[in-house]
């Protein structure tokens, strides 16, 4: 296989480790962007040289650009881009202001166009890429006091699509990743300290268990590499069942 090049946002940490951990496994070079630089640092530590960590706010959006340019100078291709850093913000309906609810759509939405399109650009050139969304249940169904959580994510699934049919003639394939609730300091901080809510969350997951980060690694190891050649525009829920729980 030749040389990929993969870039994971929110690399550093949780979910986005996990899936930098497969690629490196699987021999995939991966640029992981944060904006802490000590997590970096750590998940460098352990991933080793083929680990390559970018310190950015992704919310700053006219940062994007040239960080993206910066990428392909220095790499020279994007194969694999894993839109994976997010924020949760969990709060009464009636008690969001709009800069909060604006704060979580620019990370959680603007900032995946803007990266998207920024990469795009040079998948398009090459004729080829694969590009993973990472969603979530609360773009399955209602979830309450997570309002801009879930209007971003939902965006997300339908920006999906219109990326997919928009760009797969093109040869970059666009796919989701919607995970069910796996063991991460986002789920401990949502959680924890809400025992209805972790009531309700393992009351309908089949599976009666939550996940592990590696399970979100495989699903998009298997989106990005040519096992999944022929797939495009879905939203795979890797939830143990959560999204069909009764
Ligand atoms: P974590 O909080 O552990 O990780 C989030 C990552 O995103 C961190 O590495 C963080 O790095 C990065 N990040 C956040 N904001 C920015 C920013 N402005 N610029 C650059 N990087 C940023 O969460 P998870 O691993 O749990 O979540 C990862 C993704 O999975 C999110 O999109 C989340 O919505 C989604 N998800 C998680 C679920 C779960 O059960 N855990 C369920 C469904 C979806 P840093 O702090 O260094 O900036």
């Amino acid at each position: 296989m030749s040389k990929k090049i993969a870039i994971v946002t929110g690399g550093g940490s949780g979910i986005g480790l996990a899936i930098t951990e497969k690629f490196i496994a699987a021999g995939i070079e991966t640029i992981i962007i944060g904006r802490d630089e000590n997590k970096l640092k750590e998940a460098k530590e352990i991933l080793g040289d083929m680990c390559h960590p970018m310190s950015c706010d992704i919310s700053h959006l006219s940062t994007i650009p040239p960080l993206i340019e910066n990428i392909v100078k220095q790499f020279g291709q994007i194969d694999i881009l894993v839109n994976n850093a997010g924020i949760n913000m969990k709060k009464d309906f009636t008690e969001v202001t709009d800069e909060e609810f604006q704060s979580v759509i620019t990370t959680n939405l603007s900032s995946v166009f803007a990266v998207s399109r920024e990469v795009a650009k040079q998948m398009l050139a090459a004729g080829s890429g694969s590009i993973i969304n990472i969603s979530s249940m609360a773009a399955q169904y209602g979830l309450p006091r997570v309002i801009a959580y879930s209007a971003s994510k939902t965006a997300i699934d339908g920006m999906t699509r219109a990326m997919a049919v928009e760009l797969s003639p093109k040869g970059i394939r666009v796919n989701a990743i919607a995970p069910g609730f796996i063991e991460t300091a986002m789920t401990a901080k949502a959680l924890n300290t809400d025992p209805e809510r972790k009531a309700k969350v393992f009351g309908r997951t089949p599976m009666g268990f939550m996940g592990q980060p590696a399970d979100i690694g495989d699903a998009a190891l298997f989106l990005a590499t040519d096992a999944s050649k022929y797939i495009t525009g879905v939203v795979l829920p890797v939830d143990g069942g959560n999204s069909i729980g009764f």
